[in-house]
């Protein structure tokens, strides 16, 4: 065999996986088609945090003014924006190569393909390997409605020539909600249409409701319960028909409707590797596909896709396989964050979830944050725990609101070691903070789930 290990993507999972892997004293080889880094670094978590923050400078440059500034704030550069982005991203491209090569792995700038369960077609030439790891993450899809190609994804968006003027973004999942937080904050009039009542499903309902109130605050123009019909030219504008036939002439229409593994064309028929309808690899609890010497991470399994998650598995399966301690990473008590405007932070069940399974004691707070009181920018912050009631544990914490996700990854630390409320309320808060709240919220506002209506 060629080599010990061959990591079949170059985004965070495969990366660390390959690192950690060559580590151990396995031989590794790794492929990558497109980019280093993959969607996180390229086209996803740091351009896009780059751009939320580019459009918060503007923010502030308005709330200024309620603390004694006089700020004229002049248009919005989107060309620098999008060159000093890209500077930096090519930064971080290299810093992954650099730590792969470093770490003593074998880095091929092609696609690699399986032939059968131990070869591989990687750029035209023949691997072998005893081990293999398909780590090709996902792509974003389209709807299929009629003149979908003319609309956008999120990959297009960190390369637009100019911002749009008027932008309909379809979808109301982690990547709609945290580009129609840029766009309007940039200065584009922003609709928002997508087929549930409220933003976010899956989130806790206050989140949802709080991120809807906060999209409306903004000035994101709402358009719930309707689904999108088709798309047409409109000169170099777009013509987008959505619910039930209503229209809306834009600049540009933005699918964000979703990813879509990344498992086409690769050959795993030939490896005997099985991916389910949505065309994800199919994976045991230990990370084993179908084929016994072939396993899976990241996005391209369709469980939890989040960068972190990814990197978690793939140093895991590196441990388990080369460095004798085998783990796992656990799906329970994931903490996530959106880059909606403002933030959400969450970790743990939502109310919903919570509920299901026994009666709970909800805890909320909303409140205006310091800031402004003073900005006289109408904006919320919406605190959130969710306690097993019989045993007191906190089962969830949520946060709509500045700072959230900051906030919220120390909170999952509480969160993941069993805390119980008791634990939050005999910490001592940070004055004067929002993160306070969260150990001192004394008064129950509601009892979820199934004693409720015993209660
Ligand atoms: P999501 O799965 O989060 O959301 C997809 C959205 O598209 C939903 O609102 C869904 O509606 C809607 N949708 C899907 N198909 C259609 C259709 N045919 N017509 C109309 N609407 C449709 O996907 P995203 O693309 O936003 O993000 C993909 C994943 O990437 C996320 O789930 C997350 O795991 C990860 N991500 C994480 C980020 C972070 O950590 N901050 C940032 C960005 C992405 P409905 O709810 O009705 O199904």
């Amino acid at each position: 065999m060629d080599f010990d290990l061959f990591v079949i993507g170059g985004g965070s999972g495969g990366v660390r996986c390959a690192r950690i892997a060559s580590g151990h004293g396995a031989r590794v080889g790794v492929a990558e088609e497109r980019f280093w880094g993959g969607t996180c670094v390229n086209v996803g978590c740091v351009p896009k945090k780059l751009l939320v923050q580019a459009g918060e400078y503007g923010a502030w440059a308005d709330d200024a003014a309620g603390f004694g500034w006089t700020i004229k704030k002049g248009p919005h550069d989107w060309g620098k924006l999008i060159a000093a982005k890209d500077k930096e991203i090519d930064r971080l491209n290299g810093i992954y190569r650099r730590l792969l090569a470093n770490a003593g792995v074998e880095i091929f700038d092609a696609r690699a393909t399986l032939i059968d369960a131990h070869t591989l077609d990687v750029g035209g030439k023949r691997i072998t390997a005893e081990t293999i790891v398909i780590a090709t993450g996902g792509h974003p899809e389209r709807p299929a409605i009629p003149g979908a190609a003319l609309g956008i994804i999120s990959d297009d968006t960190f390369y637009l020539p100019v911002m749009p003027k008027t932008i309909a973004i379809v979808g109301s999942g982690f990547i709609a909600v945290e580009f129609a937080g840029i766009f309007q904050a940039l200065g584009a009039e922003v609709h928002l249409i997508y087929r549930q009542p409220l933003p976010l499903r899956g989130f806790d309902q206050d989140l949802r409701e709080g991120l809807a109130e906060a999209l409306t605050a903004q000035g994101v123009i709402l358009h719930p319960s309707c689904s999108p019909e088709s798309v047409a030219a409109n000169g170099d504008g777009r013509i987008l028909t959505f619910g039930g036939g209503q229209t809306l002439a834009v600049d540009t229409v933005f699918f964000a409707t979703g990813r879509r593994p990344m498992t086409e064309r690769m050959g795993l028929e030939n490896a005997g590797v099985t991916v389910s309808p949505s065309g994800a690899v199919i994976v045991d609890q230990n990370l084993r596909t179908a084929t016994p010497n072939i396993y899976a991470i990241g996005d391209v399994t369709d469980r939890i896709n989040l960068t972190p998650f990814a990197i978690a598995e793939g140093h895991a399966l590196a441990d388990t396989l080369y460095g004798k301690n085998p783990r796992s990473a656990s799906l329970d008590n994931v903490p996530a964050a959106v880059f909606s405007t403002p933030p959400i932070g969450t970790v743990g069940l939502t109310e919903e979830q919570a509920a299901a399974r026994g009666p709970v004691d909800v805890y909320v707070a909303k409140f205006t944050p310091m800031r402004h009181t003073l900005s006289g920018r109408a904006r919320k912050t919406m605190m959130k725990l969710v306690v097993d009631q019989a045993t007191q544990r906190v089962l969830g914490a949520h946060m709509l609101g500045e700072d959230a996700p900051e906030l919220i990854q120390g909170i999952a630390i509480a969160v993941v070691m069993g805390a119980t409320k008791a634990d939050f309320d005999r910490t001592i808060g940070i004055h004067p903070t929002a993160a306070e709240e969260f150990v001192t919220m004394r008064t129950r506002t509601r009892v979820s789930g199934v004693a409720q209506a015993a209660e």
